[in-house]
């Protein structure tokens, strides 16, 4: 399978700014990587109307459970989808942080975001408390199983996991590609737990997010059972994200 990056541009960009770095990033040559550019709402149709019939794939950042009613500020799955997202983004530890997000409301949203066609790449990761106390394995696999049981993943659906320590986000310090190992192993054990071993292997990519860069990158998507990983920092630059994807 070829490798997945995902660009999460937060909030970190205005409209125009973003339409500026997604014909910047168009450019860039994937080979046979495959990206997916994840900006925020409200640039979502301008950047897929940029990278539409273009390498990129377009993802949201978040989204509803329902696919519509009164639910003021939300926005549908099947909307995301309508506007040309194949993916988005659910569970971001800014989200469970800032916004109260829960592992409930996490599954409801792999749920929706199944039923509407598009691949849910659920974040999951520890805090610095939960390493330094031992729970580490414990939180991926209470935020794994939460968000993925009971849901009944088809041979035509995917999804993705990304293993996200909560610690190293933004921080500019990955952590070492061997403790993304094991985290990546414990979800996949954890997985196995939920699913047939066969969607495991073909519908389901473990990733890896935390302060990715050009310099580290290959490092990560080497690793056994590691599909690729989630950037975010190093994706508001054309040009050092242009030297991210050459490195993988
Ligand atoms: C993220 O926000 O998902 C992320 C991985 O950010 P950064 O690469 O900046 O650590």
């Amino acid at each position: 399978m070829s490798p997945l990056i995902i660009a999460n541009w937060k909030m970190k960009l205005g409209l125009d700014e973003s339409r500026l770095l997604a014909q910047a990033v168009k450019k860039i040559p994937t080979g046979s990587t495959e990206v997916v550019i994840c900006p925020s709402f409200p640039s979502l149709t301008t950047v897929s109307a940029v990278l539409a019939r273009s390498r990129f794939a377009l993802g949201a950042q978040d989204c509803f459970w329902e696919p519509h009613g009164a639910y003021t500020g939300a926005v549908s799955p099947e909307t995301l989808h309508e506007i040309g997202c194949r993916y988005v983004i659910v569970g971001h530890s800014e989200r469970r942080q800032y916004l109260g997000e829960t592992d409930e409301m996490v599954h409801r949203k792999v749920a929706a975001a199944l039923s509407a066609g598009l691949v849910p790449i659920i974040c999951v990761g520890e805090t610095f408390e939960q390493r330094q106390t031992g729970h580490q394995d414990y939180a991926l696999i209470q935020q794994t199983s939460r968000a993925l049981e009971g849901i009944a993943l088809t041979e035509d659906q995917q999804l993705i996991v990304a293993y996200e320590p909560v610690w190293v986000i933004g921080t500019g310090q990955a952590i070492n590609p061997d403790q993304a190992q094991t985290a990546h192993q414990v979800i996949r054990q954890t997985l196995i737990d939920l699913f047939p071993l066969t969607l495991v292997t073909e519908n389901i990519r473990i990733i890896y997010g935390g302060s990715v860069d050009s310099g580290n990158v290959a490092d990560f998507v080497r690793l056994e059972h590691t599909a690729g990983v989630l950037v975010g920092n190093a994706s508001l630059d054309a040009g050092a994200f242009a030297a991210l994807i050459r490195s993988v």
